[in-house]
Formats: C-alpha cells, sequence, structure tokens
C-alpha cells in the first residue's frame, strides 16, 4: 500500500461553482485524489502522512488557457520584438519548460500553448513525464495564413526565421493541420482577423477566406484536435464561429448575434484582458512600439464592453492570460481579478473560469479542473480565503504549495533554503531568520 497523503481541516473550493466547504478532507493516493469528506467521514491509516490545514484553503490547480510558452524566461534584457528571431529554437525550447515550471509555481498547473508547433510538444512530453518540474502543457500547433497575425511576428527579411510556415489555400491548411496531428498537438489555433502585437497589420485584416476556415475546423476534428481561433472583428469572430471553432480568444467585437451563435455552439471565450492592461500600462517599457500601443488602446474598451455582453447573456468565459514576451510568464491570476473587477464575475465564478470550464474548454475536464475522488490531484493550498479576496492568488508569499498529478511544488522555492544547510545555520547570525526548507513536509 503507498503511502498516502492526507490534507485536513482546511475549506475546500471544489471548482465546481458550489459551496465552499469548511473543515475538509482531502486523500491523495499516488497522482489521484482518492477521498473528499471531512474529519468525521474519512478513516486515516497510521501509515498515512496527515496535515492539519486549518485556517488554508484548498482549490484545484489553476489553469491558464492562453499562453506563449516560447518566450524569454531570462532577465537580461531583450529586445521583445526580436527575440525570438534572434534565439534557436534549441533554447527557446529551455525557456519554454522554465516558464512552464514558472507558471506551475504560480499555481497554475495547466496551461494551454495558443501558438505553437514541435517545440511546445517537446515541453509537453517533458511535463508529462515529470522529466522537469512544471505546469501541464496542453499544445496548439498555429495555422497562419502569409501575412497572418502569426506571420507578421516575423519581418519579411527574416523569413527562414519563422516560428510557423504559413499555409495558403485549402489544401495547404488540411496539410498543416495533418502535420501538427502527427506532431502530437492537442488543439490547433487559427488567427481569423489581424493582431496587436503583430507588426505592419491592421486588427481589420481578413485572415484567412471561409473556405479555409472550414477547411482548417473540418480537418482539426476529423483529427480529434479542438480549434481555439483569435478574432478582434465582428468579421473574423463570425467567420470563426460558423465554421465551428471550439474556443474564440479575445473576442473584441461581440454583439448581441454573435453572442447569441456562442450560446447555440457552445463556445467558450478565452478575453485575455491582462495582455490589454499590461500593454497599456507597461507597454512602452516593455520595448513596444506605437503602432502596437496605438491598437491595444483602439481594442482595450470595446473588448471590455464585449465580454460583458457575452458574461451576462450566459458564454462560458475561462481564464487566459497572453503571458509571452511581452507580459512575462508567473502573473496568471492578474486575470482573475480583472474578470472580477472589469467584467464583473464573482469571485467564485471566476475560479470555475480558472478550473473546471478552463478543464471543459481544454477536453480534460474528467481529470482536472474539480477536486473529486479519481480525479488527477492536481491541487493549490493558499493561505487565504479566495472568495473573500482574489488578489490571495496573485500573492506568491501566500501561495503555501502546488500539486500536480500529487507531486508537490514548494511556490516559494526559490527563496528556500536545503533542509541540510538549513539545519546547519548559527541562530546567532541576525540575518538567518527562521528556516524553511524546500522538502516536501515544508511546502505544506
Ligand atoms: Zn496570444
Amino acid at each position: 500500500m503507498t503511502e498516502r497523503t492526507v490534507l485536513a481541516g482546511m475549506t475546500l473550493v471544489d471548482g465546481t461553482g458550489g459551496a465552499a466547504r469548511t473543515n475538509a478532507t482531502v486523500v491523495i493516493d499516488g497522482s489521484v485524489i482518492a477521498e473528499v469528506g471531512d474529519a468525521d467521514t474519512v478513516a486515516t491509516t497510521p501509515s498515512d502522512k496527515v496535515y492539519d490545514l486549518r485556517g488554508m484553503t484548498l482549490l484545484p490547480g489553476l489553469i491558464d488557457c492562453h499562453v506563449h510558452l516560447r518566450s524569454n524566461a531570462g532577465t537580461r534584457p531583450q529586445d521583445v520584438q526580436l527575440w525570438n528571431m534572434l534565439t534557436s529554437a534549441e533554447e527557446q525550447t529551455l525557456h519554454a519548460a522554465a516558464n512552464a515550471r514558472e507558471a506551475l509555481r504560480s499555481g497554475f498547473t495547466t496551461v494551454r500553448d495558443t501558438a505553437g508547433s514541435l517545440p511546445e510538444v517537446a515541453v509537453k512530453h517533458v511535463m508529462d513525464e515529470h522529466v522537469l518540474d512544471g505546469a501541464r502543457v496542453v499544445a496548439s500547433g498555429l495555422v497562419g495564413m502569409t501575412a497572418g497575425h502569426g506571420d507578421m511576428f516575423c519581418p519579411a527579411t527574416l523569413d527562414e526565421k519563422r516560428m510557423w510556415p504559413p499555409a495558403d489555400g485549402v489544401d495547404e491548411c488540411r496539410k498543416r493541420v495533418r502535420q501538427y496531428a502527427r506532431m502530437g498537438v492537442d488543439l490547433i489555433k487559427i488567427c481569423t482577423s489581424g493582431g496587436t502585437l503583430s507588426l505592419g497589420d491592421k486588427t481589420e485584416w481578413r485572415n484567412y477566406t471561409d473556405a479555409e476556415i472550414e477547411a482548417i475546423v473540418d480537418e482539426a476534428h476529423a483529427l480529434d484536435l479542438r480549434v481555439a481561433a483569435h478574432a478582434h472583428t465582428r468579421a473574423g469572430i463570425t467567420a470563426a464561429l460558423v465554421a465551428g471553432v471550439d474556443t474564440l480568444e479575445h473576442g473584441s467585437d461581440l454583439d448581441e448575434d454573435l453572442v447569441e451563435l456562442m450560446l447555440g455552439q457552445g463556445t467558450f471565450l478565452c478575453p485575455t484582458l491582462s495582455i490589454s492592461e499590461f500593454m497599456t500600462e507597461h507597454g512602452s517599457m516593455r520595448g513596444l512600439v506605437t503602432e502596437q500601443l496605438d491598437k491595444a488602446e483602439q481594442l482595450r474598451e470595446r473588448r471590455l464592453t464585449s465580454v460583458r455582453r457575452a458574461y451576462r447573456a450566459g458564454v462560458r468565459i475561462i481564464a487566459g492570460s497572453d503571458s509571452s514576451n511581452t507580459m512575462r510568464f508567473g502573473n496568471h491570476a492578474r486575470e482573475l481579478e480583472l474578470l472580477h473587477e472589469q467584467i464583473g464575475m464573482s469571485p467564485a465564478e471566476v475560479l470555475v473560469a480558472a478550473t473546471s470550464a478552463a478543464a471543459d474548454a481544454l477536453g480534460i475536464g474528467a481529470r482536472t479542473g474539480t477536486v473529486a475522488p479519481g480525479m488527477w490531484a492536481d491541487l493549490l493550498l493558499v493561505d487565504g480565503d479566495p472568495l473573500a479576496d482574489l488578489s490571495v492568488l496573485a500573492d506568491r508569499r501566500r501561495l503555501r504549495a502546488v500539486f500536480r498529478e500529487g507531486r508537490v511544488t514548494d511556490p516559494n522555492a526559490a527563496e528556500s533554503v536545503p533542509g541540510a544547510l538549513a539545519a546547519r545555520r548559527r541562530p546567532s547570525d541576525p540575518a538567518r531568520t527562521t528556516p524553511r526548507a524546500s522538502a516536501q513536509a515544508a511546502a505544506i
């Protein structure tokens, strides 16, 4: 019999949106949750490791549905526009793995990469096998046209540095989807309008004809791949929804008819509010140029109106930060605060958007996103009550432990001291305060 971990006495927010349960007990057996109950109903054995967690809150590991893993994880100042062009794919892949680790330490046990290719699949495999610590990666393959949003990140003078070779015409589009299926991606990402961070295009630019979009979605669905569509404009959103995409990214121009279409089809909306806020407030400091800042500013209010309309009508919202070269990894929970502050979602609804709804949108709702027997033990333990104050989740010091498939990580491990060294500290030195071990027990 394996040694089980018993988390006891904390408040449980189980990710379903139901009422929080006080004085809960959750039993972890290997990689899965074995039991959920309270002290009276859950029997423990002498071999169980039992932790008294009164005063804390346990929730499902959070999910960020929109990130770009292949971004600079280092601290040396770099040109955000050129980093991907100047850095080899091998080096970018290592940064991607570091970004997945940073997401995990921020309480996010799953991230969906929304502009991937072979490097993101590599990181996904490494995380699936626990070769490195990090968030689980749901990897996409980006299918984009020449001069599309994805393509305009790379200057025309550097064609050979494109991260995603473009696909034009129905046949090439189908072939690119098939190539990604062969690589082992989980979903296809398309762009059906221009973007804000791409250079030289306009958000109003048409990205793909209806026939190309229909071919991509048809081919993806035939190969069991979901489709996420980046779209800002009414025309781009309409084309994506008519073709039957599964999640809409940004969705800056939704009217009542489009909201109805989303409700009818069960399309999820991933608003990515934090990248808008970040670009407006820190964009120029981060090296963005006027064109990018102007495009972001023009879209910001429109997107808020659009997302509020969708939320009020009952469209399922999912949390996605758009963490990237522009907005570094580690700030994923800001999106949760913004969904509450700017859209008016209650903290309970926001937590659903970042757990069970997100897991459903990614097709992994049967394994993660809620705390129930048989689910992966993807859990986040926090010191505080996120239902009263979501900012608890954005404060790293309040995050006490993150479990992904039962393996525990200390969110503040970078600051901690190995137990062997901590035990040898001299108490007389005022610089040496209370030792914090990085061992499993200390993390919880
Ligand atoms: Zn994005």
